[in-house]
């Protein structure tokens, strides 16, 4: 409306002059760098006439230009989005919220009216805090049970794709895949989504997607609770990985006295068991399809008995509960083990202290793979032959350079035993089993 901007200078200091637009996470796309450009006073708001700040914007590749259509004053008085005109914390049409929440609109539709009521509430927004919902929407506090049911938790950037090809529709689209526009089937004109329109959305009057939406709330199904009245537990699941167990216990506590809860996180799933069954009836009716925690929707699930949980254990709930249950220790375990104190270290088979002083520590026993051959005992009272060398225990590609001492667990043999030690007799001679071949069953004894 370019003569606006010129001839009408009426109640100019009421035009708005944004910095950012309102709009909702759908509107805004998934590109985080987006790139938008502004028009002050560029157009004139749908619903109040008067002129003000547009933006425009592309919601990602493939999808079409969107513009801001309704000016931020209009936008706030209705929490929405100031281009698609849907509910900015639920993702719904005006309708379906404003019938939730029985909120009752007061909004003038009469031109005279209309400029008065807006100027009033424009002075009230001036007070509150940009963020805050104004209008009648600001004064209610309730969430209502169709509300949580139908909100929308993730962005549905589909609605942002192009128009579908009018062209096309007539088969005389001669751009081909060129064409910016959808070549699709267009839905059926019949449909009543077919007619929208800005103005019913925003009163919340004669929207056919709010009355689609209200049937589907109202059809959805409901969770029975089981026979069995020792069943006091509820499963939730499609927990993600952020929501803890206290987030749960906040939730659930209002319902009645929690007995336990139990995270399983590799399952992103918890059970809830009450002391009470009518707080699990309560709780069960209250979140089933409407509890939204950490943004996701979580599935709400009666538990299963004890006796057919081990009888049958064939539905999905089920095994999953059997599941959990094997798996309940788990999450209380640490991640490593603690070290054994430092006089314990070398004690592999966790002798106690006074039967292992006499023992030398206990040797490494090499991996297969690098026991040496047997080789024969050597007399009683002669010493050992030295270690060999260290090509003898390694493959040539493993050879060590001069000077470099093998690592530990690469160590060839114990240290030989002092030349003053007193000789043993073969038989009481102190051995451990892996150092002496001949115990091991490699070779025959020799005697
Ligand atoms: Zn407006
Ligand atoms: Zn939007
Ligand atoms: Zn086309």
């Amino acid at each position: 409306m370019a003569t606006s901007k010129t001839a009408n200078t009426y109640n100019r200091q009421n035009w708005e002059d944004a910095e950012f637009p309102i709009l909702c996470q759908t509107c805004l796309g998934d590109n985080p760098y987006i790139r938008m450009t502004k028009e002050k006073y560029g157009k004139e708001c749908k619903i109040c006439s008067r002129p003000f700040t547009v933006f425009r914007w592309c919601p990602g590749a493939r999808m079409r230009f969107k513009k801001t259509e309704v000016c931020q004053t209009c936008s706030r008085m209705k929490n929405v989005c100031q281009t698609c005109l849907l509910d900015l914390e639920y993702g719904l049409p005006i309708q379906v919220r404003d019938t939730a929440l029985r909120i009752k609109d007061d909004l003038p539709r009469s031109e005279v009216n209309k400029e008065y009521y807006i100027q009033n509430m424009d002075n009230e927004m001036g007070k509150l805090d940009a963020t805050t919902p104004a209008g009648s929407l600001g004064k209610t506090q309730a969430a209502s049970d169709m509300l949580m049911k139908l909100a929308r938790t993730t962005p549905y950037y589909k609605r942002n794709r192009p128009h579908i090809c009018s062209f096309w529709v007539k088969g005389e689209c001669r751009r081909g895949e060129e064409c910016p526009y959808r070549h699709e089937k267009p839905t059926d004109p019949d449909d009543p989504l077919a007619d929208q329109n800005i103005k019913d959305r925003y009163y919340g009057v004669n929207d056919p997607v709010a009355e689609k939406l209200m049937r589907r709330a109202s059809a959805m199904p409901k969770l029975d609770s089981p026979e069995d009245k020792s069943i006091t537990t509820l499963y939730i699941g499609n927990l993600g990985e952020r929501i803890t167990e206290k987030d749960l216990r906040d939730h659930f506590y209002q319902y009645g006295e929690i007995r336990s809860v139990s995270l399983v996180p590799r399952q992103q799933c918890a059970f809830i068991q009450f002391t009470q069954r009518s707080s699990a009836e309560l709780a069960a009716e209250r979140t089933f399809n409407k509890l939204i925690l950490g943004g996701r929707r979580m599935t709400i699930k009666w538990g299963k008995s004890q006796g057919k949980q081990t009888a049958s254990g064939s539905s999905g709930a089920a095994s999953e509960h059997e599941a959990a249950e094997k798996l309940e220790p788990v999450p209380g375990l640490p991640a490593a083990l603690p070290m054994p104190p430092s006089d314990l270290q070398d004690n592999f088979f966790n002798i106690g202290q006074s039967e292992m002083a006499p023992l030398p520590p206990p040797p490494f026993i090499p991996p297969p793979l690098l026991l040496p051959p047997p080789m024969p005992r050597p007399p009683s009272g002669l010493r050992p032959p030295g270690p060999p060398p260290a090509s003898f225990f390694f493959p040539p590609h493993m050879r060590l350079p001069p000077g470099m001492r093998p690592p530990p667990m690469f160590a060839p043999q114990p240290p030989p035993p002092p030349p003053l030690a007193p000789p043993l007799p073969p038989d009481a001679a102190i051995h451990l089993p892996s150092q002496d071949p001949s115990r091991l069953g490699t070779a025959q004894k020799t005697t």
